[in-house]
């Protein structure tokens, strides 16, 4: 706990090179990092359990949904996830044989992505609808895309980056670059928000973030003016966020997963959406409670999602 607070506190702090997020000048969107803290929380997930080893996919006993077994996973990757996701490394099958303890920095890597791309193809809905209550008049969101493809369509590659400090979206050529330090064996969720959020700036048209009024990053770029139900338009937090609550709440996935998508969904809407009474509405539409009060330190937070947040905050150096 203690680094992951000092890693958290040395992100804030400010410095010298930092800017706003400087999506306009086509060189990025943002830098982000995806796993940092949560990764450990990740690796007790339930979800990790029939991760690996090939076991049965569908189904626990309490109806619960399971990634699927390795063999299964690899020939996804291996087809259509890399198609979608358009990595720009070597295809090469999952290392079902070897014990996680010994996977190489990219086994593990194409373990994650391909488990993020799965979540967001996959994810079973156990309802298709808010339609009461619209949060926009004649709105009412339906369940989410196969965002998968709507990643996909909007990225124009994924780069897997060892000289980067820190991934980070680029909008001159529409890719993600992704580090070594992104990828430490996670259930997917975490990566797929990631992808979601950064896939919103690339895509056309393409969004880039407005000075936060609200949060910890006050006076950066680092926010969504609002938040709505809307999985096409809208802003990267906001349709990150709304993908997270609904997994948080329509998803099958298992309840420690799911109860970390809410958090940091509550998260986000306390800290990145500039309007707030958008965003407590939203709060009360999607988790029946008023927005609480900003946290007093940023060590309240969850998520790896959270990280990719902490970086847009410093501006760090993309
Ligand atoms: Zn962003």
């Amino acid at each position: 706990m203690a680094w992951t607070i000092f890693l958290i506190l040395s992100l804030l702090a400010p410095r010298g090179s930092a800017r706003a997020e400087g999506f306009v000048s086509g060189e990025q969107s943002d830098a982000l990092q995806s796993i940092g803290a949560a990764a450990a929380q990740l690796r007790t997930s339930s979800v990790l359990q029939d991760a690996k080893g090939g076991r049965a996919a569908a189904g626990g006993s309490s109806g619960e949904q399971r990634l699927p077994g390795c063999a299964a996973l690899n020939r996804l990757w291996l087809g259509r996830f890399r198609a979608q996701l358009k990595p720009d490394w070597a295809a090469a099958p999952l290392a079902c044989a070897k014990a996680q303890n010994v996977l190489s920095i990219e086994e593990i890597r194409d373990f994650d992505t391909a488990r993020a791309a799965y979540v967001l193809d996959s994810t079973q809905w156990t309802d298709t609808s808010y339609a009461s209550q619209p949060l926009v008049a004649g709105g009412g969101a339906s369940a989410p895309p196969n965002m998968l493809e709507w990643v996909g369509s909007r990225i124009r590659a994924l780069r897997y980056d060892t000289q980067a400090p820190y991934a980070y979206a680029e909008g001159g050529d529409g890719s993600i670059h992704l580090t070594p330090g992104d990828f430490k064996m996670e259930t997917g969720i975490g990566l797929a928000a990631q992808f979601i959020h950064e896939s919103r700036h690339l895509g056309f048209p393409a969004y880039g973030h407005v000075v936060c009024k609200v949060g910890d990053t006050i006076g950066y770029s680092n926010c969504d003016p609002t938040i709505a139900e809307d999985f096409g338009g809208g802003g990267s937090h906001a349709i990150a966020a709304l993908w997270l609550v609904w997994i948080a709440h329509r998803s099958r996935w298992p309840a420690a997963d799911r109860q970390q998508a809410a958090d940091v969904a509550n998260w986000v809407l306390k800290m990145r959406i500039n309007d707030r009474a958008a965003a407590d509405a939203f709060s009360m539409r999607y988790f029946a409670q008023h927005l609480p009060p900003e946290p007093a330190s940023p060590s309240a937070v969850y998520g790896m999602y959270v990280w990719l947040i902490v970086r847009c905050v410093a501006g760090l150096p993309y």
